[in-house]
């Protein structure tokens, strides 16, 4: 019987073991990852989970029963350490070789920790990417005798946790080293809004803050910013990005390059791996470029395609990249890539204070859309873009004009 091994058991390679018996895979499926929790949702992480009492069980993924139906194997707490693409066996750390027919590296990505002087030796410092973590953040949160948090890096993960915590009653500090916050994924006009949204809501936001050292005193952590500003806080968060997965795929001689790098099926340059989710570079149709997302859409998608690809299946990757983001009432959806724009739109409801939107151009050519409480802007932003439709600027700027599907066309 033919074996498809899949390492890494998060949104993208869970999706895929699915997809995989969807598109008719009659072989074994095994899914290896080293986390030992039962596979999980990640986005609920730095959002509902650390501002409630939910237990881990509330956020798998998939039950246990459906991985018994679908004859799906998870081998959880288990490292791969190697890959022997002649002989078409995977390594483990205990000693355990298996033979794959198809493999497909679902590796994703990890924390990214900086390397601040005195980090390693703080007090509750933790970074906010697995299961585990926001586990180790609810606990100390909750022993810590006075609020006080620091968050460094002023991201999706910062912001996240910061609103998530603020609501606990915390008192919050973020440090950012660019000039304003989410300076990576947003343009301005959005940093402003989030920089005003979190001040109203009393956690207090530095950008041009970099972080060079930490001091440990018992139970509060001194941090100290290169221009020689000091905080104290008792609980750190480290938000500050990711590392990618792709050591084993290094290793193993696939080509690499901001990634693992992958074909319209998601195959790497070995014809019998695959590679998904956020640790690939990938070409994208719509903006004509290789480019790497760190996104759960972009997981699922990529899964689908190599589940076809792997059973025969013609199939070619084409998503149009979006994302979210919660932070207090305040709900976020981008579509598209708003990098390299050329004009941008910012369009007014009259009638809702706190709901607008954002529309990027590169001359004439719509790239993305940012949805501020409104489903509507997105809907409509992602139906443009797919359709790659003209927009009419000054009719998307005029508040009177009602959405409906044809409303900001070009005539
Ligand atoms: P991020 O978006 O890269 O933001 C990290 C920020 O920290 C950057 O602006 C970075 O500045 C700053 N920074 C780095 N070193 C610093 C220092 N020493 N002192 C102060 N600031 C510093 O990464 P993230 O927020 O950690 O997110 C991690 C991953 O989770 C990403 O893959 C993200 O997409 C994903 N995620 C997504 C969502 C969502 O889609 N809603 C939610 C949560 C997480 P520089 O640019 O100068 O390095």
């Amino acid at each position: 019987m033919k074996r498809c091994i899949i390492i890494g058991a998060s949104h993208a390679g869970v999706s895929c073991a699915f997809a995989l018996r969807r598109e008719g895979w009659a072989g074994e499926i095994t899914l290896i990852d080293s986390d030992p929790v039962f596979p999980y949702h990640r986005p609920p992480l730095s959002k509902a989970y650390l501002s409630s009492l939910d237990n881990m069980g509330q956020k798998v993924l998939r039950s246990t029963e459906s991985y018994e139906q679908e004859n799906i194997h998870l081998q959880l707490g288990k490292s791969v350490k190697g890959i022997d693409r002649v002989k078409k066996t995977i390594q483990l750390e205990d000693g355990i070789t298996q033979a794959y027919d198809k493999l497909v590296l679902a590796t994703g990505a990890r924390a990214f920790l900086p390397s601040i002087e005195g980090l390693d030796s703080a007090v509750n410092c933790f970074p906010m990417r697995t299961a585990q973590d926001a586990i180790n953040i609810r606990e100390a949160f909750q022993t810590i005798p006075q609020k006080k948090v620091l968050i460094i890096g002023g991201g999706y993960i910062g912001l996240e946790t910061a609103a998530s915590l603020q609501k606990l009653g915390g008192t919050i500090t973020v440090l950012e080293r660019e000039e304003r916050i989410l300076a990576r994924v947003a343009p301005p006009t959005l940093s402003n809004f989030f920089h005003q949204l979190h001040r109203q809501k009393g956690v207090s936001i530095h950008p041009q803050k970099e972080v060079i050292k930490v001091v440990a005193n018992e139970e509060q952590n001194e941090i100290i910013c290169a221009d020689g500003s000091t905080y104290q806080a008792h609980l750190i968060v480290v938000g500050v990005g990711i590392k990618v997965n792709q050591e084993l795929a290094k290793a193993a001689g696939l080509a690499i390059e901001n990634g693992i790098k992958v074909n319209a099926q998601s195959q790497t340059s070995d014809e019998n791996i695959y590679a998904i989710g956020d640790c690939t570079y990938h070409y994208n149709p719509y903006y004509e470029r290789y480019l790497r997302l760190e996104s759960v859409q972009n997981a699922n998608d990529q899964a689908k395609v190599a589940a076809a690809a792997i059973c025969g299946k013609e199939t070619t990757y084409d998503s149009l990249p979006w994302f979210w983001s919660d932070q207090y009432d305040i709900k976020w959806q981008t579509v598209g890539l708003s990098n390299g724009f050329t004009d941008s739109v910012l369009r007014k409801e009259t009638d809702q204070e706190k709901s607008f939107s954002v529309w990027y151009f590169k001359e004439e050519r719509l790239l993305a859309v940012d949805a501020i409480n409104h489903g509507k802007a997105y809907m409509l932003g992602t139906k443009y873009l797919k359709q790659r439709q003209i927009v009419d600027k000054a009719k998307l700027a005029d508040s009177s004009i009602p959405f409906k599907p044809k409303s900001f066309l070009k005539e």
